[in-house]
């Protein structure tokens, strides 16, 4: 069950992940998070991407695809995996399609959360995430159950440094003009599944999980 997981910053993707990994019992890889790991770590690739992040813009692909397919490479990822952040660009989507062509394989479905412009500046400004397992919180939609400590880690919960108000609205140019057009490039395949993201994150879980149902039950019959 291979699945991608898009929509705009802020629009739910990573807690939708995170459940969907959860039911599901396969890893849900975001290549955010993997790239915030790697410039905390200090390793080479956190130096060389730390810029991109910190203005908001994308990170090149060259940076991405190798670490992506490390990723994919492993082997909790044998009977499938949840994208969250990737494909970004159409370069990514086609390279992923290539990707999984290799080895035989192919998507099951790409679920596109969709959220409107003044939903997602509302959600990212009252965005807190656990700096060690990276699970989302809203401070009044979704807040932990103790004040700003993650209900998992019990870390003290951060304010991203790329959801301060003059990244996010980079990140928005960013999401508008290469990441559309991916949402273009899957509907044109015929596999995406839009769902509404304005919902409680349990309604929205549900409708996800419809979603996927359907694909793999069509997957099943042709
Ligand atoms: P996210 O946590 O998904 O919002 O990603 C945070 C930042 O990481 C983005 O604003 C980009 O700078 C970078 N990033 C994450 N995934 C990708 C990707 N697939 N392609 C390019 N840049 C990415």
């Amino acid at each position: 069950m291979k699945i991608v997981l898009l929509g705009p910053p802020g629009g739910g993707k990573g807690t939708q992940a995170a459940e969907l990994s959860r039911r599901r019992g396969i890893p849900a890889i975001s290549t955010g998070d993997m790239f915030r790991d790697h410039v905390e770590r200090g390793t080479e690739l956190g130096r060389r991407v730390r810029g991109f992040i910190e203005r908001g813009e994308l990170v090149p692909d060259a940076l991405v695809l190798d670490m992506v397919w490390d990723r994919l490479a492993a082997k909790d990822c044998e009977t499938g995996f949840i994208l969250d952040g990737f494909p970004r660009t159409v370069e990514q989507a086609e390279a992923l399609d290539q990707y999984l062509a290799d080895r035989g394989q192919s998507l099951l479905a790409v679920i596109n959360l969709e959220v409107p412009a003044e939903e997602i500046v509302r959600r990212i400004s009252n965005r807190r995430v656990c700096p060690v397992c990276g699970r989302s919180y809203h401070m009044i939609a979704m807040p932990p159950a103790e004040d700003e400590r993650c209900d998992v880690e019990g870390a003290a919960l951060i304010h991203r440094e790329d959801d301060r108000p003059e990244v996010i609205l980079r990140r928005l140019e960013e999401y508008h003009a290469r990441t559309e057009p991916v949402v273009h490039y899957y509907r044109r395949a015929g596999i995406l599944r839009p769902v509404c993201g304005v919902a409680s994150a349990e309604q929205v879980a549900a409708a996800v999980l419809r979603e996927i149902e359907g694909a793999a039950a069509r997957a099943v019959t042709g």
